[in-house]
Formats: C-alpha cells, sequence, structure tokens
C-alpha cells in the first residue's frame, strides 16, 4: 500500500509537476526541474533514518534480486569469504548467488525448522576474517525477523532490509550497508535503495559490470545513467508523509499498534494459528494458517469477496499473510480481525 495522501499527490501533480507544464514522468534526469526531486529525496531518507554522514545513499534499479550479485561483486575484496545466515527464501537466493563469486558459508539455517523463527546463531561459527556477514532483516514470506542484531566485531553487516525499510527507527551505523527493493514499504516498484559505507566503497572486483559498482552510481549521484525518476519522486512523497506524521518513532508505534491487534486476535483464536516462534514475529509481514488447506482457501476466497485482497501466502508456503506495510491503517487491520473473527464464527 502506498498512503492515499501520497497518492493524491501524485494524482493532482501528474500533469502538471509545480507549474513546468509536463509531468515527472517526462522530465529529463539531467533538467533543472528534476534535480530537487532527486537530492530533496536523498536528503529527505538521510533526515528520516538518520542516516551518518559517512554513509552514500544511492538510488539503483534491479530490485534487490540484483544486489545479490552486486554485493559480492562489490564487497567480497578481502579473503573472499562472506559468512549467510539462512532464514528464509530470499537468503537463501542471496546466498546461492553469491557463492558464483568466492567461498561462502552458511553459518546458521533454520530450513529444519521450515524458516518458522530466525536460527540460533554462534559466534564460533562466524568466518573471523570473512568480507561480510550477511542476513535478511526481515522475512517476508515467513514472517519472521531478526530483533537483535548479529554482533559481528569488525566484519562489516549487510541486511536485506526490502520488507521493513522505513518501518522503525534503525542504527544506520551497526551496518557497513542497507538495501532494498523500495516497493514494499517506499515507493512503487522501480527503485532500490542501498545505503552504504563510504570506505567499503571502491574495490569492487575488476570485471564487475560498471552499473553494479555502487562507488559508480554514488560518484554519480545515482545519474550514471537515468534514474527511475517516478519511483525516486514517489519515495520522497513516502518520506515526507513519514516525517510529517511524525517520524519513525511515530512510525513505529503506528506498526507495532497494527501487528498486537492482529497477533492478539490470532493468539486467541480456536480457528487461525500463527507459526512463527513468538520472539521472532515480523511487525509487518504475519502469517497465518488455519487447521486444513481447503478452509484456507475459503478464507482467502470469502476475504476477497469481502473486499481484503493479498492475503493468500506466498506460493511456497501456503496459508495466508496479511502484509501490514506502513501505509496500512489500524483501521484496515481492525476490520481484518472482525472479518476472521466472524469467518471462525460461521466455520
Ligand atoms: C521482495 C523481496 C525481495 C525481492 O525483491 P525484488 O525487488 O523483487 O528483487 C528480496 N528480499 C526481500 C526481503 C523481499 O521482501
Amino acid at each position: 500500500m502506498l498512503p492515499e495522501s501520497v497518492l493524491n499527490r501524485a494524482a493532482a501533480e501528474m500533469l502538471d509537476y509545480k507549474g513546468t507544464g509536463q509531468s515527472v514522468m517526462e522530465m529529463s534526469h539531467r533538467s533543472k526541474a528534476y534535480e530537487p526531486i532527486i537530492f530533496g529525496a536523498q536528503q529527505l531518507f538521510k533526515e528520516v533514518l538518520n542516516v551518518p554522514d559517512n554513509y552514500k545513499i544511492i538510488f539503483a534499479q534491479g530490485g534487490a534480486s540484483t544486489q545479490f550479485a552486486a554485493i559480492p561483486l562489490n564487497f567480497m575484496n578481502g579473503s573472499g569469504k562472506a559468512d549467510y545466515v539462512l532464514s528464509g527464501q530470499f537468503s537463501t537466493k542471496a546466498y546461492k548467488e553469491a557463492q558464483k563469486y568466492g567461498d561462502v558459508k552458511a553459518v546458521a539455517s533454520s530450513k529444519e525448522q521450515n524458516f518458522t523463527c530466525i536460527p540460533e546463531l554462534n559466534k564460533a561459527d562466524f568466518t573471523p576474517d570473512a568480507d561480510y556477514f550477511y542476513i535478511c532483516q526481515n522475512n517476508t514470506i515467513y514472517g519472521t525477523r531478526f530483533t537483535e542484531l548479529p554482533d559481528t566485531g569488525n566484519v562489516p553487516l549487510i541486511a536485506d532490509v526490502s520488507s521493513c525499510f522505513l518501518s522503525e527507527p534503525m542504527d544506520v551505523s551497526k551496518y557497513g550497508v542497507v538495501y532494498g527493493g523500495a516497493q514494499k514499504n517506499v515507493a512503487p516498484a522501480g527503485l532500490t535503495v542501498i545505503i552504504a559505507r563510504e570506505d567499503l566503497l571502491g574495490n569492487a572486483r575488476d570485471y564487475t559490470p560498471t552499473m553494479l559498482d555502487y562507488k559508480t552510481l554514488a560518484d554519480n549521484d545515482s545519474m550514471y545513467n537515468t534514474p527511475p525518476c517516478w519511483s525516486i519522486y514517489m519515495c520522497g512523497l513516502v518520506l515526507e508523509w513519514i516525517k510529517n506524521i511524525g517520524g519513525l518513532e511515530a512510525m513505529k508505534l503506528h506498526n507495532e499498534k497494527k501487528a498486537a491487534i492482529l497477533y492478539d486476535f490470532i493468539d486467541n483464536s480456536k480457528m487461525f494459528n500463527n507459526p512463527v516462534k513468538k520472539s521472532d514475529r515480523s511487525m509487518m509481514n504475519v502469517t497465518f494458517v488455519t487447521e486444513s488447506d481447503e478452509l484456507n482457501a475459503k478464507f482467502v476466497k470469502e476475504a476477497a469477496e469481502a473486499g481484503f485482497v493479498n492475503l493468500k501466502g506466498h506460493r511456497s508456503v501456503g496459508g495466508m499473510r496479511a502484509s501490514i506495510y506502513n501505509a496500512m491503517p489500524i483501521e484496515g487491520v481492525e476490520k481484518l480481525v472482525d472479518f476472521m473473527g466472524k469467518f471462525e464464527k460461521n466455520n
């Protein structure tokens, strides 16, 4: 979801952006009109997320999946080793992609628990001379998240935050790199945001495609080539919206409230069950199941008829998943819980 006020603003500015006689979609990225849009969005990102001065904010394309290759190409540049935590499908994909480039170790995995928890980490398993340590912070499909970051010492921590970006405050200084596809919580599809500590840039492997070298992108203010102009504009509007509602502290309270309503209902239900280890529950993606696939399918169908769409779980796990990203209002969750209660009574 995107905030309704953001969509309204975009609609109002669609045909004539601030008297320029053109839509943002039609602008040259090198024009005077566009410059404040991209630099403004970057500045707002820095301000809202409280990004330290020694980090670069890069607007790229290719989605999170492209970064699965870009990360080893840019950062696996010392020992050629890296540690990965396998906590779901996206970290497993990232791990497999990185194996093409170096000596990659899965230091922990929750695959045997069907990824219903974040695996236990044992520091003794970490590679002391790894070039980086990789996690997927919020596991979109399974509805789990790291509530505590691993202590990786001097090894830079790299996190895929695609599905929890801007959902709460984050201490960027604890990471070497955080990145995410924007389409879950930040902007429409087409934009990938990478925040990288400056001293880690500039050592990409020599065969790294120019467009995947983060240094190239950073040195050219994310305009080495044509950036996703429209999505960057939308990202700026979303950041303004977050700022206006009180920043990420307020965003966090809003998101905690929503998640609590849903989890409380599920915990008290005799029909619905959340399969995730309690301490690892995601604040953004709430998964739930009934006792049978038939009943799950019936729920998804009737929910859609009642206007609750996108509740079907990921095709790899089945069941249901409510993605309650930033823009989902509290009333949206209250109405869902109300519907679930009625469904339980009737079935
Ligand atoms: C959706 C998602 C991805 C994949 O993102 P794309 O931008 O489609 O490549 C990767 N990681 C996480 C955590 C996601 O939620």
